[in-house]
């Protein structure tokens, strides 16, 4: 398969996934917590197609809407019942949500939420964090700043090949502040606030390790963009439905003005969806910002978030009391193999999605202590791990579901322990 899709697909995958592992994994089928590749090997899922499958692959009242709803028509371009219904659920889990906008990925709504953030303010500079990811389109995917002078024109990013990996793009209203560092970013707000229409960051940064934010750190950001007029957004494409029905804006406590989300809202469908508050959104009701998308409220991935987002909101104890008991029992029981191979292996986070990391450091605060992990050990365990039947997203990161079982968490622990003693 591989040698054939190295004549038809650039590059012989569709993805990155080839980067790290020689060669890629061709998935078969999944279901629950399992994927089955080509050859019939099975082996249980930590990335759930990156975050999407949080009720496992497949959930069985997400099949049934997505049949009845492709059986009754699979495009629109027109309103519907079920769009104003996700509407309202989504306005009544998530705490800044009060207008919602439907797009199809997380990057789309990415890119709504900045083009409203400049319609609304007047102002075109955007500031995000070092190592966040907010898709792949070009204004925000500049991730790294070589060298955040703030003598020289902070302005003015350069791009550093094979840091991030994410680094080939970058815009010029683009300032990238370090993570987790309250006076950076505060002397960044002085020199250039009046002209930042909105800070973004993941407030629980995944793609870069999986890191927290410092204690009062996220309420400190609040308060500068206040003082300076800038909207605040939370990228919540992976903490979204994650952390808590509401986000990591209910599990830390933090009101952003604008959020997206996406992932794990339509249970493995493409729907994403920008939120905020109504003062900021009715912008786009008003037509003063442009927004659209053939395939925007499409009925069948409508219909898959409905049954996904009933489930989270009706079932939350069980949803969420699931994936924290066997996101902590998975760090656990990894934390002591390590420990049991002497491997110096940080294991952190919050939980539902954790990190891995091979590091003497005892945290990792920011882009530049992960940059300084030895990923290239990350990637040999990767590959360890796959042998042993066990798919970790390559970087590190595991993605927990409520279809994962005590002995599926079991079954890994043991799986890393060997792939440990194999490396
Ligand atoms: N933001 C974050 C935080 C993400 O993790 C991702 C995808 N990994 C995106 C945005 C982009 O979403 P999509 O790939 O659906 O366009």
């Amino acid at each position: 398969l591989y040698s054939t899709a190295q004549q038809y697909l650039a590059g012989g995958v569709s993805s990155d996934a080839r980067r790290t592992t020689g060669v890629p994994l061709y998935v078969d089928r999944a279901q629950g917590a399992r994927l089955w590749d080509v050859d019939g090997n099975a082996y249980v899922d930590y990335v759930l197609g990156q975050g999407p499958a949080l009720l496992g692959h497949c959930p069985p009242e997400v099949v049934e809407a997505i049949s009845d709803q492709a059986a009754r028509g699979m495009v629109y371009s027109a309103q519907h019942a079920a769009e104003v219904r996700v509407a309202e659920r989504l306005c009544a889990m998530v705490p800044s949500a009060e207008r919602v906008r439907f797009n199809t990925v997380g990057s789309e709504a990415v890119h709504a939420a900045l083009r409203l953030a400049r319609g609304f303010t007047g102002r075109s500079r955007i500031l995000k964090f070092e190592g966040h990811y907010h898709g792949w389109l070009d204004p925000v995917l500049y991730s790294v700043h070589p060298a955040l002078d703030l003598a020289g024109p902070a302005d003015a990013p350069v791009a550093v090949p094979g840091t991030a990996g994410q680094q080939e793009g970058h815009g010029e209203d683009l300032i990238v502040c370090p993570w987790n560092d309250l006076e950076t970013l505060t002397r960044l707000m002085d020199r250039y606030g009046a002209e930042i229409a909105a800070v973004i960051a993941e407030p629980v940064l995944c793609n870069t390790g999986a890191i927290l934010p410092d204690p009062g750190y996220l309420e400190a950001v609040r308060k500068l963009c206040d003082q300076h007029g800038s909207l605040l957004i939370f990228d919540e494409i992976i903490t979204g439905f994650r952390l808590a029905p509401g986000g990591a804006q209910e599990y830390l406590g933090i009101t952003p003005d604008l959020s997206v989300f996406g992932k794990a809202m339509a249970g493995g469908m493409q729907v994403s969806a920008l939120v905020g508050k109504a003062s900021v959104m009715d912008h786009i009701s008003t037509g003063k910002v442009a927004h659209a998308g053939t395939f925007n409220s499409q009925p069948v991935g409508i219909a898959a978030a409905e049954a996904t987002l009933r489930v989270l909101d009706e079932r939350r104890d069980e949803v969420y009391g699931t994936l924290f008991a066997r996101g902590s029992a998975l760090m656990e029981g990894i934390r002591a193999a390590a420990e049991k191979a002497g491997v110096p292996l940080l294991v952190d986070g919050p939980g539902p999605v954790f990190q891995t990391y091979f590091t003497d450091a005892g945290a990792v605060r920011d882009y530049r202590d992960f940059a300084a992990t030895d990923r290239a050990m990350m990637a040999r365990l990767h590959a360890a791990l796959l042998d042993r039947g066990v798919n970790m997203v390559p970087r590190g990161l595991w993605f927990l579901s409520t279809a994962h079982t005590e002995s599926d968490i079991d079954a890994t622990v043991d799986a890393f322990a060997g792939a440990l003693r194999a490396l």
